[in-house]
């Protein structure tokens, strides 16, 4: 029974409404982009559609990994029902080539692999553009606790190599990506999405580009390099 719908929150790419049960709540991809801290930004059609089946692909794969994720049941091609969970305000990022902002704070090539991949978090603050933190700032802003962090980083390079492993079997070169945590009850759970709004992605053998870079770079072809991805996701699931 999930007919009440009031919104709860509204984000650049997603809306989450409340539904009857008060731990559960209603996730709708929206076909809004948007880069730069949202000053760029632009309707591209069925992005929504398309993120979310590739994030609903890429959930149930990771639960059957033993990765416990806030996907509860998928409602129709733009909607999900999810826990509703307490969000760390942190968004935890893993690379494993140099790209981004990383190539750009650091001078190191972009292009260049990075054995094992790396992790970092960034504080969730749109006023503040979202500043990267190491572990004692967390600790001061009491954002998560030591063993959180412990947990999520474990989790996170744990997500990691599967994904790698994943979307190598399907041509595609994992270069970094975002993933957003939460409390539920005693346990961390991943949330939000993963998606190529979310995460680069090469194709192995032309190296293309197939990622929300395209948008952020004017690259043309978004959507359907993103429908190229839940192409090839989907064979597998076949
Ligand atoms: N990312 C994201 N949301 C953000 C910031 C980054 O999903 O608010 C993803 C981004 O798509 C990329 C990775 O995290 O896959 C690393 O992004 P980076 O720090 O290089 O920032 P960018 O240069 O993309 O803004």
């Amino acid at each position: 029974m999930t007919e009440v719908k009031r919104l709860l929150y509204e984000g650049k790419a997603k809306q989450v409404f409340e539904t009857q049960h008060t731990d559960e709540v209603i996730i709708h991809f929206k076909d809004t982009a948007t880069a730069f801290n949202g000053k760029k930004s632009e309707d591209l059609m069925d992005k929504g559609i398309i993120n979310n089946a590739i994030s609903n692909i890429l959930f149930h794969r990771l639960e059957k990994q033993g990765i416990k994720t806030h996907l509860v049941k998928i409602l129709n091609d733009r909607e999900v029902i999810a826990q509703k969970i307490d969000i760390i305000p942190l968004e935890v990022v893993v690379r494993n080539i140099v790209a981004g902002s990383l190539a750009k704070r650091t001078g190191l090539k972009e292009g260049e692999n990075i054995d094992g991949g790396i992790l970092e978090f960034y504080y969730k603050d749109d006023d503040l553009g979202d500043p990267l933190l190491n572990k004692d700032h967390i600790e001061l802003l009491t954002l998560a606790t030591k063993s959180e962090v412990a947990v999520l980083e474990g989790l996170a390079h744990q997500i990691n190599q599967y994904l790698i492993d994943l979307f190598k079997s399907i041509g595609l070169i994992l270069v970094d990506f975002k993933l957003e945590f939460g409390r539920y009850k005693d346990q961390i759970i991943l949330g939000d999405e993963i998606s190529p709004d979310t995460c680069r992605l090469w194709d192995s053998s032309t190296k293309r580009i197939m990622d929300k870079d395209r948008f952020r770079k004017d690259l043309g072809d978004v959507t359907t390099s993103y429908r190229e991805i839940l192409d090839r996701l989907k064979q597998l699931e076949a």
